[in-house]
């Protein structure tokens, strides 16, 4: 069956409900009506009628009678007729506005998991298919909430648990404290502190408060002093840091802080995971953005890891990486970043051989 728009819809049930109206009345005029009036004539033939006047006067009344009784039937007959299908129609358009109304009553009471039905009015299909699209992100937002409370008290638990030990250890004087302690203490505490940090930084990527302000903006000046700042970190025997950028590169429309933030992460990584070797910053154009990539030559992702970097809280080898100070939020930052200001980001990598993660920018 053609679907048919609210407007028309409504529009021609009106004309519906009248025509049903109308015909009644035209239906009891002509065919009740006439038969009506012989009735009443056939009333009147055997008086003795003397005059005009008195014959018009059993006229009048006889038609009078007639008209007030079809009338009385029309209204009756076509009322009820219109009526009904008046109501019929408001309850089709209604209900699934009134099925909306208790969806969203229960949405409040936390029953994330009612969706609209399909309906056969346009618009109303239209409203439910983004109500549900709306619900969909809604439920998403709210398992993701969970799931980061969830992780978030684990990773929290870890290092509270050891300075706990160590406070209580020393306060019963079963250890001696010594600057060893302290430093452990104070690694721990560094550690809360990045993570607390971090997970600021993240529920505002995810939540999606953090500002971003893309204006245009040249990568090569930004690419340069990243590289230099970085450069001046790096161990005598240890990995060399490159940039391989056109100086002529046009302007990407991103936040500038942003964009930085992502480009530390990433190199921070490649320097963290690549003892020897090489790590190379290259940005080129493509056709309506700019690819960056950060190639190292580190230690790599095995390929049954490597699906799971971006998931917050993740890391290869857990208990080395938390030593280290790793949170596992970063990449997940990262890739929010680059989300929120229109680009994707990629990696591949070859355990033993080294990793490159790639993303873009639109073109300003
Ligand atoms: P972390 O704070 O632990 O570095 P990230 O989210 O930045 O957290 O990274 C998640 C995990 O991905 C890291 O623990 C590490 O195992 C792996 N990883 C990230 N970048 C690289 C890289 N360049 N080389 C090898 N492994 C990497």
């Amino acid at each position: 069956m053609p679907k048919i728009d609210l407007r028309s819809r409504l529009f021609l049930s009106h004309l519906f409900v009248m025509g049903v109206g109308l015909a009644s009345f035209i239906l009891i005029s002509k065919v009740y009506s006439p038969r009506q009036f012989v009735l009443q004539l056939e009333r009147l033939e055997p008086m003795p009628f003397f005059n005009v006047r008195s014959v018009r006067t059993y006229l009048v009344e006889g038609f009078e009678t007639t008209w007030n009784r079809s009338t009385f039937w029309s209204v009756l007959v076509g009322g009820t007729a219109a009526g009904a299908l008046s109501y019929w129609v408001a309850q089709r358009i209604t209900e699934p506005l009134t099925q909306m109304r208790c969806i969203t009553q229960k949405f409040a009471a936390g029953n994330l998991d009612r969706r609209m039905a399909k309906s056969e009015i346009p618009e109303l299909n239209q409203l439910s298919a983004s109500f549900n699209r709306m619900a969909d992100s809604i439920e998403g937002i709210e398992q993701r909430r969970r799931e980061l409370v969830s992780d978030m008290t684990h990773e929290l638990r870890t290092p509270l648990t050891v300075v706990r030990g160590y406070l209580e250890e020393m306060a019963e004087g079963r250890i001696e404290p010594s600057p060893e302690i302290y430093q452990q203490l104070a690694r721990e505490t560094r550690r809360l502190e990045r993570l607390v940090n971090d997970l600021q930084e993240l529920s505002k990527a995810e939540t999606g408060y953090l500002t971003i302000d893309p204006q245009p903006l040249d990568a090569y000046p930004l690419l340069k002093s990243l590289v230099e700042r970085f450069s001046e970190q790096l161990l005598e025997d240890g990995a060399v840091l490159k940039l391989d950028c056109p100086a002529n590169l046009p302007p990407v429309l991103a936040d500038r802080d942003r964009t930085e933030q992502i480009l530390v992460n990433l190199i921070g990584n490649a320097m963290q995971y690549t003892p020897s070797g090489s790590i190379v910053v290259r940005a080129w154009r493509g056709a309506d953005r700019i690819w960056f990539a950060i190639v190292d030559t580190g230690i790599g992702i095995s390929p049954q890891d490597l699906p799971h970097i971006f998931e917050r809280f993740w890391r290869a080898e857990p208990s080395r990486s938390r030593n280290s100070g790793g949170t596992g939020i970063g990449l997940a930052i990262t890739r929010r970043l680059v989300e929120l200001q229109g680009g994707k980001i990629k990696a591949k990598s070859q355990l033993g051989e080294g990793s490159e993660f790639r993303f873009y920018l639109p073109l300003a």
